[in-house]
Formats: structure tokens, sequence, C-alpha cells
């Protein structure tokens, strides 16, 4: 973990919505959507760039946890979205997904 990262601090510190295996979820503090989530985990991965430092089984539970998170908070039509880089909008360097359910007011980044 480093202590300079917001996301690393969130993982352990933040409201969790939801938490298992490495993965948390929090509301995002400027919501795009009606239902605005981050997915974060506790692995330290500055971008989608990088998923590959993930384990396999890793990886896949990853994305189980987001989709489990969607379905827990009653979503069934969202949008899953990852900002990759300054250019795609990522402003905090420690990998996380973005849900989006309900009325949507622009893309997050
Ligand atoms: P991105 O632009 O994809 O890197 O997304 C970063 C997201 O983190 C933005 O949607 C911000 O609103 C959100 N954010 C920043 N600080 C916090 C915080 N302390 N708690 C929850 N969400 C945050
Ligand atoms: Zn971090």
């Amino acid at each position: 973990m480093s202590s300079e990262c917001l996301f690393c601090r969130l993982y352990t510190e933040g409201e969790h919505i939801r938490k298992a295996d490495g993965f948390v979820a929090v509301k995002d503090i400027n919501p795009r959507a009606e239902t605005h989530l981050l997915v974060i985990p506790e692995r330290h991965v500055e971008t989608f760039r990088d998923v590959g430092e993930f384990r396999d089984d890793e990886a896949k539970r990853m994305l189980g946890f987001v989709a489990e998170t969607a379905r827990e908070v009653g979503l069934e039509d969202y949008r899953v979205v990852v900002n990759v880089g300054p250019g795609g909008g990522q402003t905090i360097f420690h990998l996380h997904w973005h849900i989006l359910g309900g009325e949507m007011r622009g893309l997050p980044g």
C-alpha cells in the first residue's frame, strides 16, 4: 500500500458499500449518475494498462465483484467505465472501475 495514494487509503479507511476478497465499493464523491460507485482493488496497480499485474484468479474475481456490486445495489442496466491515462480521463492512478446507473450527467473523469 502507498500512503500517498488516495485510493489505497480509501481501501483501508473509506466508507465501504461492499467489501470482499481484496475489493471494495465506495460512492463516488462527485457522482455523474443517479448511482455512481467505484470499485477499488486492494492491490495498487496504476492503470488498466497494467491489468496483467493481477493474478488470473484475482482479475476474474475483480470482474465478478463489479457485477455483484451492481446487482446488490439493484442495478440491472448500467455502464462500467474505466478511464485509462490522463488522455482517457484518468485522474487517480490506482486502477478503479466506475459503475454508473440511472440517469447520467456525462462521463466520469
Ligand atoms: P478517474 O477520473 O477515472 O480517475 O476517477 C476518479 C474518481 O474518483 C472521480 O470520479 C472522482 O469524483 C472520484 N473521487 C475522488 N476523490 C474521491 C473520494 N475521496 N471519495 C470518493 N470518490 C472520489
Ligand atoms: Zn493505491
